[in-house]
């Protein structure tokens, strides 16, 4: 949340991004219950269909069973009438009896008999195989048949007994016959006499005659009895599965079944069972596409956030540095800029992004300038150095710059730009230049102090000249006063002052350009002079101290391009401390040598070589640095500076130490011969 804030991300930002993700579950959780929803409604209404289906089938079966025992009582009816009316003879009864067999098959067996129910005559099917039998019913059988006869004799109507089990399975027993009513006296007379017609049906065959196949097929019928006992069953296909049931009542005159259907039809069936595998497959695939989704979804999320803190991270970067910052497409559009190159040029952000050259910080005098080096860099010869230019700034000041450009790249590797660090140098270069100047300073300070080391040796030099000129002029006047002298031995006395005035103007001259202050000056020159004009300010200390001085420098020297006077700087110091360094070596050894010599065609080589004290090793790390000395005037610039000066002309200061003595070595580039004036 703390890096959503940093990152600008606001919190409904933040919502949205969870809401995608919660979102597909949602969607994905409503359609599972709604399937599941209406895979139910479908499996209920298909059941309560099969149920609606069996009850009517079920009522159909007990109407067709119904209708069937019904039909068979009246031609039971209709043949106790018959035998009544026509006084049928007992064969012809016994006829129409096996007829009567012939037909209702459920029927097992079926007897006339007298009132007092003895047997008159009698047709049965032997067992379930369907023969044809005139045997009478063993006793125990009759008994239940009987009692039948004689509840029915006392209702006077058809009449149907309890079923009861015999040895075939279970029989239902019916007295049929009632009087026709348009049999007249006749049948009263008869029927008097009380014979009466008894048929027996088996319940099974009840069921097997009248239940259609169609039916039967598909459900377990069965036939009870009020006490729940199950008198006959037709299960065709197997017993049902308890499922889908109907039990409905079987009204008989006398007694009441209930005939039960049970359907095989239990199990759900297959279509809804593919539904549902097919669901839970679809959703165990659903499930796991959405995990897969919900961890991308989560690695995207990480990312994005990596991604802004990455980008947050980086503007801040780009915000707090000094340094400017500016990126431009591959056409130069500028696409980015930070703070601190819009401080610097003084434009807003608004102000340069999205423009293109000539843009507002060029100073028009280095417009030329500019569209070279982007012509150079968008060719892509693009260097790693630095580039220095000058910038406008808003107000119009001129500034200079340092700019440095990488390539940009897309997360493919490829170019889309160029991104360029701008830093302001004007400070730098302010700096520089006061440090040049502060430089120039110290060294016109050591150039001050060495000329007053020499001073009384100078008034010294400038003594003998003066006073030789005085002695001449006094000369002169007197030989003027006296008038003796010729005008030629007068012009001579004046010749010799003026030669001692010009080697003291020389002197002068040489002291005067040595601490003049004046600015760095390169000129190509030729090392000999530089000794030789350096060369009476050296005797100078050099005869002072009974130095001898030796030189060794050949007039064909190649030239270097150098300032004289700082070279005449750096020899004055340089031999000066050898000088000092011999103060109280023994006289004899007291010599310094100036050799100069070509070391190759690049590079001339000045040695100043001194017979004196040597350079102690504890102080040779310390000899160069600022402020170093052992001398108790000494002001410990002089080596440092001379170093400083000779590494301004690409050269280099150094010493060697013999044994009895110390080189300071100078080596300088210089100009090959075919350059040299
Ligand atoms: P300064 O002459 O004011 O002391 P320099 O920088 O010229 O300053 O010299 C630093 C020190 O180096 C000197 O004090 C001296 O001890 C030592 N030095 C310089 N040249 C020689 C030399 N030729 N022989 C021995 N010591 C030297």
């Amino acid at each position: 949340m703390n890096a959503d804030r940093q990152n600008g991300i606001s919190p409904p930002a933040v919502r949205n991004r969870r809401l995608r993700w919660w979102l597909p579950v949602l969607i994905f959780t409503l359609l599972l219950a709604i399937t599941l929803f209406l895979l139910s409604l479908s499996s209920t209404h298909e059941s309560s269909q099969t149920q609606e289906q069996l009850i009517t089938d079920s009522l159909w079966v007990r109407q067709a069973i119904q209708y069937q025992l019904e039909r068979n009582a009246e031609t039971l009816q209709l043949l106790a009438h018959d035998i009544d009316a026509q006084l049928l003879d007992k064969p012809v009864v016994l006829a129409r009896l096996e007829a009567f067999m012939r037909n209702t098959r459920d029927a097992m067996w079926v007897a006339y008999v007298n009132a007092d129910f003895t047997p008159i005559v009698s047709v049965g099917r032997d067992g379930r195989d369907g023969a044809s039998t005139t045997a009478w019913l063993p006793e125990e059988e009759f008994s239940t048949v009987r009692s039948v006869l004689e509840k029915g004799r006392a209702a006077g109507r058809v009449f149907y007994g309890n079923p009861y089990q015999a040895a075939w399975g279970s029989g239902l027993s019916v007295y049929a016959p009632k009087p026709s009513p348009d049999a007249g006296a006749k049948a009263e007379k008869r029927s008097a006499r009380g014979r009466l017609l008894v048929c027996v049906y088996a319940m099974n065959r009840i069921l097997d005659e009248n239940v259609p196949w169609w039916f039967a097929k598909d459900h377990e019928v069965t036939l009870a009895d009020f006490n729940e006992n199950v008198r006959g069953t037709r299960a065709v296909s197997g017993p049902g599965r308890n499922v889908y049931t109907h039990q409905t009542v079987l009204e008989l005159p006398g007694v009441s079944l209930l005939l039960r259907t049970n359907s095989l039809k239990g199990a759900p069936s297959l279509v809804p069972n593919a539904l549902r595998g097919s669901i839970a497959v679809l959703t165990a695939l659903l499930l796991l596409s959405l995990y897969a989704l919900w961890r991308d979804i989560k690695r995207r999320v990480h990312a994005e956030e990596m991604l802004l803190d990455e980008a947050a991270f980086r503007k801040a970067v780009g915000d707090s540095v000094v340094t400017g910052l500016r990126a431009r497409d591959l056409g130069g559009r500028v696409t980015y800029v930070n703070p601190a190159f819009c401080r610097m040029v003084g434009y807003s952000e608004a102000d340069l992004i999205g423009k293109t050259p000539p843009m507002v910080y060029w100073a028009p005098e280095y417009t030329h300038e500019y569209e070279q080096r982007m012509a150079t860099i968008f060719a892509g010869t693009v260097s790693e150095h630095a580039f220095e230019t000058v910038f406008l700034r808003a107000g119009g000041e001129r500034f200079p710059v340092m700019i440095y450009e990488a390539p940009l790249r897309d997360a493919h590797g490829k170019q889309t730009g160029w991104m360029s660090s701008i830093v302001d140098v004007s400070e730098q270069k302010q700096a520089e230049e006061s440090m040049r100047m502060q430089q120039e300073r110290l060294q016109n300070v050591a150039r001050l102090t060495t000329m007053g080391e020499i001073a009384s040796s100078l008034a010294h030099e400038l003594n003998q000249p003066l006073a030789a000129i005085t002695s001449y002029l006094t000369g002169s006047l007197n030989m003027l006063k006296d008038g003796g002298a010729s005008t030629a031995e007068i012009q001579s006395t004046l010749e010799k002052a003026n030669q001692q005035a010009q080697r003291a103007g020389q002197v002068i001259r040489r002291v005067h350009d040595y601490v003049r202050k004046q600015e760095p000056q390169r000129t190509s020159l030729a090392l000999s002079e530089l000794v030789q004009d350096c060369l009476p300010l050296v005797d100078l200390q050099a005869r002072n101290t009974g130095v001898r001085v030796a030189t060794e420098v050949s007039e064909d020297l190649p030239r270097v391009i150098a300032d004289p006077v700082l070279l005449q700087q750096v020899l004055l110091n340089i031999t000066r401390n050898a000088i000092e360094a011999m103060a109280s070596a023994d006289p004899v050894h007291k010599r310094l040598e100036i050799h100069a010599r070509s070391e190759d065609n690049d590079t001339l080589r000045i040695n100043v070589r001194d017979y004196g004290a040597g350079i102690p090793e504890d102080l040779r790390d310390k000899l160069f640095s600022s402020f170093f000395t052992t001398k108790a005037e000494g002001m410990g610039m002089g080596l440092n500076i001379c170093r400083s000066i000779i590494e301004a002309h690409g050269g280099r200061l150094w010493f060697e130490n013999f044994a009895d003595g110390t080189a300071f070595c100078i080596q300088l580039p210089c100009l090959p011969p075919a350059a040299e004036e």
